[in-house]
């Protein structure tokens, strides 16, 4: 396929469009030199005006003419290319769901380590030891509540959060309390939930989200399911519940972890909420609760680092990368098995198409981002004396959807040193540069306190969360074209920090 550059093409257009058409042959030849130098001389300037207006632009952005070809090339070889999907069908197929300590996500380990290999990468497992927490039975339904026909209950749909401790084998029975905040939740205070059951009932706002901002929709609700069982367990709860954080309406619980809190804590659907609320608000609630998940020992686990060394530089590091581990619901597809193999795909592109970054290009497949990020706490232990030598660290961890650009956390001076790869990025719309005041991506947040600069590719996210962290997180969630794009912005992003004359400034 290829991509109109517009662009350019308008100005080309534009200065014919000044030529006299009836002048001596001479001053037709000069006024032809004239306008081409000034074309020379003006097109980054104008470039540059197009993205930030008034900025003055500099020597430092513009990239070599060989690199700018090279990064196109990159481009429109991912645009044309399904080798991320295929590994990403291969994680969520034939491995299937990844949870930390389980023996998927270790055979994943070793397939992904095995796949670099295949590409030349110089691969190295770096251990690390990981919780193992397994899910068990679980069932929920209300017992009693206002209007109820005698000998029947309601069934609610369930689930256990990550890491949540279990009820007794045979379940519990509890009355349920509602509470629409924390702040409702301290004004019931510790006599109204001692021995309750704690459902938090906070909105995921499905208008935030269908207009763009669904992780901040995400980040004001996820709170309840972190933070919230330990609240509960603080005034003497029996149990705590969330409203699933989402927009999933076919009655999908959301799992996620859940701050351990010694009761047991899950997830009920958006649907199951509102009806356990209706209820409350009229009169008594009580339900019958099983959630038998278990924490088994530690296990040993592996961050997969794969190297492709740069020609020059081999020292400066850049990071691409999305994480291995997923939830146990779904198979993992656009959390995260689209980022690991967009990471993949990078390396593929650069061996395939022989281009040497100056720099070393290194994928890492992360564990344990979902159940603690112990995978980012063993790569701090060991790398954190030459993150000075890391120039950037990009992270694929919001999914598979049209990438729109890059959220990135550095220096006004480094979002300035982007500009020509965002044209390059421009021909498929993934060409912004939003700043953010947080690391974008958990993986790569400890390399972001240290002061490197990190990129998180920004996708299109008003669907995420209606599949992420449930059942229906399926490879049939991911687009192939826009799997390829992810690929593409990866890809042309990892190579442009790579190869770049300078190293990107702090
Ligand atoms: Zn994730």
């Amino acid at each position: 396929m290829s991509y109109p550059r517009q662009g350019l093409q308008i100005g080309v257009t534009g200065a014919r469009g000044f030529l006299p058409r009836a002048i001596p042959c001479r001053t037709a030849l000069w006024t032809v030199l004239l306008l081409l130098l000034l074309l020379t001389i003006a097109r980054p300037g104008a470039r540059g005006q197009s993205h930030r207006a008034g900025t003055p632009t500099s020597d430092k952005e513009v990239l070599p003419a060989t690199l700018v070809e090279e990064l196109t090339a990159l481009r429109d070889a991912a645009l044309a290319d399904d080798y991320a999907y295929r590994q990403a069908a291969h994680l969520c197929e034939n491995i299937g769901p990844r949870p930390s300590g389980s023996a998927q996500a270790q055979r994943a380990v070793e397939y992904v380590a095995d796949e670099l290999r295949k590409l030349g990468l110089q691969v190295s497992l770096e251990q690390t030891k990981v919780a193992h927490w397994v899910r068990g039975a679980e069932s929920a339904q209300l017992v009693e509540f206002p209007g109820q026909l005698s000998g029947t209950t309601q069934k609610i749909v369930v689930t256990a959060l990550g890491g949540s401790t279990a009820t007794p084998a045979e379940g519990i029975t509890g009355e349920v309390v509602v509470a629409n905040t924390l702040d409702e939740l301290n004004a019931l205070g510790r006599d109204q939930i001692a021995g309750k059951i704690v459902l938090f009932n906070f909105p995921f706002d499905h208008r935030k989200a269908a207009n763009g901002f669904a992780l901040d929709a995400y980040s004001e609700a996820v709170v309840y399911r972190s933070a919230g069982a330990k609240a509960v367990a603080a005034m003497g709860g029996l149990a705590s519940l969330v409203r699933s954080v989402g927009g999933a309406d076919y009655r999908l619980p959301h799992t996620g972890w859940s701050a351990p809190a010694g009761i047991p804590a899950g997830a009920v659907t958006a649907e199951d909420a509102d009806l356990i609320s209706h209820l409350a608000a009229q009169g008594k609630v009580r339900m019958y609760l099983t959630l038998t998940p278990s924490s088994l020992p530690d296990v040993t686990s592996y961050n997969v680092v794969a190297d492709l060394k740069g020609s020059e530089h081999p020292e400066q590091v850049v990071v691409v990368s999305g994480h291995l581990d997923s939830w146990d619901l779904g198979t993992g597809a656009i959390d995260d098995a689209a980022g690991v193999a967009v990471a993949m795909e990078t390396a593929q592109l650069l061996t395939r198409l022989r281009l040497h970054p100056k720099r070393t290009m290194r994928v890492i497949a992360w564990v344990d981002e979902e159940n603690g990020g112990r995978g980012r706490d063993a790569y701090t232990a060991d790398h954190a004396a030459e993150f000075f030598n890391h120039v950037a660290a990009i992270e694929s961890d919001l999914g598979a959807g049209h990438p729109l650009g890059f959220s990135v956390k550095m220096s006004l001076g480094a979002q300035e040193a982007l500009q020509p790869v965002q044209e390059v990025l421009a021909s498929f719309g993934a060409n912004l540069i939003k700043p953010v005041s947080m690391a974008p991506g958990s993986d790569i947040s400890s390399m972001s306190k240290a002061g490197v600069p990190t990129l998180g590719i920004m996708q299109d996210v008003r669907t995420y969360f209606d599949y992420h962290h449930t059942a229906a997180d399926t490879l049939d969630k991911i687009a192939p074209q826009e799997l390829r794009e992810n690929a593409a912005a990866m890809a042309v992003m990892g190579y442009a920090l790579a190869s770049m004359p300078e190293p990107l400034p702090r």
